[in-house]
């Protein structure tokens, strides 16, 4: 039987090497002469405290995991280039989009969002497309998802959210009451949820779907002029998704095949690349557009702000080794480079702290000095930083306090962003008024045709129905509001699915 570039891997590791394995050493270094069988007082034992051996091995093993992300834990990564086709110069002075042809070195990570790290690939979950770019200015991360918008636009509610798509907390097993009861009481996930169960909520691996930065982003020129953007990255590969009969199947025969495609295709050289866009908002458009545009839930029209081409992203060379180069790359929306930043888009403001924050956790305060997340293009990355756990980089003898007359790293006042008026008043503000439908309208009337209308009402019937039946009336009363038709569509889907839902009722509304 023919095993695929993959399987491999452990055999071409063998004929990279020349002449003999290397010498087999404890962690300080010094040769084992004898790894076959643990120290003992006789054959049958006890062992001996002494058996550094043992000790040296197995308390390493002991401390192997570290915490699993929370979401995204399931993911694969690769390298790459970001390379520029088209000047954006008048947008954004980051030196990354100086001069068509320049390239940055990048890394990716895909994922899926709520299962755990040994989930199957192939569920139904929005995917992450996270880019770390090592530009020459710093670490840029944009760290987006395969779909333009999101669930939610508050991050108030992002922890319940994700319990929701977890499991429940007495059952310990995934629950359609949870799921269904958040989905429909808050209406603004109608739009993304009507993108998870259309066709695109399960794609064929990695390399066949979009990824788009989803939230409103800030690019800014050297004439400290200030535009709205969005980052879409469309792959050239094609859009190419599963269906969910066969998603199923995969998940028991091959839970790993969204990491395995990615692996074998560059492994055998069929490099997969996105270009990339902007679209780009100026702040008065900003001011009188339609929708409030920083809410995450909304995209921005093409016909009125259309996509600006402005480079490929490549990927080409796979990680050497998981755990260091994937499980370690940590991604973090605040970082950002000279020229572009963030918008006021409050689910952008409240992931500035989440990730910064969970990666301190699960790496530690260092986890900036490792080699995969490190600002290696940066000569001389110098701060006030010092200590903590295991610092790779503590700075040597450089003064640890600023300000200081012994030549410690100085302000850089060339990069100073326009400052920018916020004002209102102080609350906490809970949406009013807002449209949570027109888009999911347009997305269903319009670019859905009628054979894909149809799978999303089976994908939908096929997850609704288990949920509590005043759940269910409630998110089809919601559906409703897309469009009659779809919630008559699901009323008898549901009927037929052994689910009497009762949608005449007062407060039924259909
Ligand atoms: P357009 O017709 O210009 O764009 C529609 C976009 O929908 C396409 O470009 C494509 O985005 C995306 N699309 C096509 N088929 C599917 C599908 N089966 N599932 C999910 N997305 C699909 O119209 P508008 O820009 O006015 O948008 C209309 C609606 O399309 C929106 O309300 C939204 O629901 C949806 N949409 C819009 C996007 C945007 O950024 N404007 C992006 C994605 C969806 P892509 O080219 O990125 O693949």
């Amino acid at each position: 039987m023919s095993r695929d570039t993959a399987a491999e891997q452990l055999n071409k590791y063998k004929s990279s090497l020349q002449g003999e394995p290397p010498v087999l050493l404890t962690g300080n270094g010094a040769p084992i002469s004898q790894k076959m069988a643990s120290l003992t007082a006789g054959s049958k034992g006890p062992m001996l405290l002494q058996d550094f051996v043992y000790l040296d091995e197995m308390a390493h093993f002991d401390r192997e995991r570290i915490p699993e992300r929370v979401v995204h834990a399931k993911g694969a990564g690769a390298f790459g280039y970001f390379e520029v086709t088209h000047d954006i110069s008048k947008y954004s002075r980051a030196k990354i989009f100086s001069g068509i042809g320049k390239r940055t070195p990048l890394a990716v990570r895909f994922s899926t969002v709520g299962g755990e790290s040994g989930s199957a690939d192939t569920v139904r979950d929005p995917r992450g497309f996270a880019v770390k770019f090592y530009t020459e200015e710093g670490i840029w991360d944009l760290v987006g998802n395969n779909t333009p918008i999101f669930f939610i636009k508050d991050p108030l509610f992002f922890p319940s959210f994700i319990h929701t798509q977890k499991r429940n907390p007495a059952t310990h097993l995934k629950d359609m009451d949870m799921f269904w009861d958040f989905i429909s009481l808050r209406a603004e996930t109608t739009h993304q949820v009507m993108f998870l169960f259309s066709d695109r909520g399960i794609p064929d691996g990695y390399r066949h779907m979009n990824g788009y930065g989803s939230h409103t982003f800030k690019l800014i020129n050297d004439k400290n002029e200030m535009v709205y953007c969005k980052f879409h990255y469309k792959t050239d590969q094609g859009i190419k998704n599963i269906l969910a009969e066969k998603a199923g199947e995969l998940s028991g025969s091959d839970p790993d095949y969204s990491i395995r495609d990615l692996y074998n295709a560059i492994a055998e050289g069929r490099y997969p690349t996105w270009t990339f866009y902007v679209q780009i908002m100026n702040p008065k458009e900003a001011e009188s557009f339609k929708w409030n545009p920083f809410d995450l839930t909304k995209i921005w029209p093409h016909k009125d702000f259309p996509l600006i081409p402005v480079g490929k992203i490549v990927l080409d060379k796979n990680p050497e080794n998981y755990f260091q180069d994937v499980e370690q790359l940590a991604f973090d929306p605040a970082h950002f480079v000279p020229g572009i930043g963030p918008s006021p888009d409050k689910m952008l403001q409240g992931r500035l702290f989440a990730y910064g924050d969970t990666h301190r956790h699960r790496l530690g305060p260092n986890h900036l000095q490792l080699p995969v997340n490190c600002p290696y293009k940066v000569i001389s990355a110098m701060n006030y930083q010092r200590d903590g756990f295991m610092p790779i980089h503590n700075q040597g003898g450089a003064p640890n306090y600023f300000p200081n007359s012994f030549s410690g790293p100085q302000q850089c006042p060339a990069v100073k962003e326009p400052p920018f008026t916020v004002s209102g008043t102080c609350d906490r503000h809970e949406p009013e008024n807002e449209d949570d439908f027109g888009q999911a309208t347009t997305f269903y009337r319009e670019i859905l045709d009628c054979e894909a209308k149809s799978r999303l009402v089976n994908n939908l019937v096929g997850s609704l129905k288990g949920a509590s039946t005043f759940i269910v009336e409630r998110a089809v009363r919601n559906f409703t509001k897309v469009d009659a038709d779809l919630g008559r569509q699901l009323t008898d889907g549901l009927r037929k699915a052994g689910k009497p839902i009762n949608m005449t009722g007062k407060s039924a509304n259909l």
